[in-house]
């Protein structure tokens, strides 16, 4: 049967991607040997690195002087990595979820951090709105995308001081101004490629101004003078992040993916709010269009179970919410097909009809 694969992360990859990264495992550039067993240096895979990176910056619109980076070690990786090349005196972040304070925890080894806001005392249920960036902070921090608790800023900050986003979770998924950031970083899992590398984009201008020094691998500049080529990149997900962008591209970019998702989420939201068995779990104002979440209304909250399985039965997988959440999350990244949301949304009224 079809699955309709609603992984939060590692999450569906297009077709196009899968296909092509198994054929690219088999025979790579028509040299008769595997992707997987052939130097980083060949000029088949620079020509691959230097598309994923000239394609990045076309999908994105980023101006010259922002590089873009395919480094190991997660999104994960960048919570120090960003203090570390940034942090002086003193940096200001605002904490929307598990991922805002793992990145908080990581700063605070190199500096002050202002926490400007928290929504930490709601379950991060909301994203909080009254708070000002302050002038003398050598950064912003802030997740766009809370992929645990499926809230999401869906604009950018007009900010006194060099913004950097975690956009593990929504990267191409939103049309913004590239300008209103200094670094934007996100983990290729969830709408890019398999784990095993994060997409770094840095404007140059703002490194290179800390007083400390800096090990060679956490030196955003060491991947920047070494074209991301430093040590050996993560060549696999590299190369299925190149056919992700080339399918973003054919498909007729970030503005469609956009439009894409704000469909796919609608569908399911409208669903969420009609239906009298489930509610959605946070501020309509602040919803995710790639993670929503969603639990049983508290009457029917002992049929979680039986729908859980009624949704398996038809081929829906991967919507059991985070253990820190419960319920649903069914994750609507890019590569998911509106037909997916179609049946997710059929089974939510079949089910509601039986009840
Ligand atoms: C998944 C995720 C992370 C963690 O990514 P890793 O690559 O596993 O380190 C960080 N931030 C956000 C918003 C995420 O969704």
């Amino acid at each position: 049967m079809k699955k309709h694969n609603f992984y939060a992360g590692p999450s569906i990859l297009t077709p196009y991607t899968i296909q092509k990264t198994a054929d690219a495992v088999l025979n790579f550039a028509d040299m008769d040997l595997s992707l997987l067993e052939i130097s980083h240096r060949s000029k088949q895979f620079q020509a691959v690195m230097d598309e994923a990176q000239a394609l990045t910056k076309e999908l994105l619109q980023l101006p010259d002087d922002y590089h873009v980076l395919f480094l190991g070690g997660g999104a994960s990786m960048q919570f120090c990595m960003v203090p570390f090349n940034l942090l002086n005196k003193k940096a200001a972040y605002i904490n929307t979820g598990t991922w805002a304070t793992n990145a908080i925890k990581e700063a605070k080894i190199f500096g002050e951090v202002d926490v400007l806001a928290s929504s930490e005392d709601t379950k991060f249920n909301y994203i909080p709105k009254n708070f000002e960036i302050p002038a003398d902070a050598d950064y912003f921090h802030f997740t766009s995308n809370n992929t645990i608790y499926g809230t999401e800023i869906r604009h950018d900050f007009d900010s006194p001081v060099p913004v950097v986003c975690d956009m593990s979770s929504d990267i191409f998924s939103r049309v913004f101004d590239p300008t209103k950031y200094g670094v934007i970083y996100a983990g290729a899992q969830k709408n890019l490629a398999p784990a095993g590398v994060t997409i770094v984009i840095v404007k140059e201008s703002l490194l290179g101004h800390v007083n400390r020094e800096i090990p060679t691998m956490l030196d955003y500049r060491t991947h920047i003078k070494k074209g991301s080529m430093f040590n050996t990149p993560p060549v696999l997900p590299i190369y299925s992040a190149l056919m992700t962008l080339r399918y973003y591209k054919e498909q007729g970019g970030v503005k469609e993916m956009e439009r894409r998702d704000l469909e796919k989420a609608a569908i399911l939201y409208d669903e969420i709010d009609r239906n009298k068995l489930f509610r959605g779990t946070v501020a309509e104002e602040d919803r995710s269009i790639m993670n929503v979440c969603f639990v049983m209304n508290p009457d029917y909250a002992e049929l979680e179970k039986d729908f859980m399985e009624f949704a398996t039965e038809q081929g829906i997988v991967g919507i059991k919410g985070h253990r820190s959440v419960g319920g649903f999350r069914a994750s609507l990244y890019n590569a998911l097909p509106k037909e997916s949301v179609e049946v997710l949304v059929k089974a939510m009224k079949d089910f509601e009809a039986k009840h």
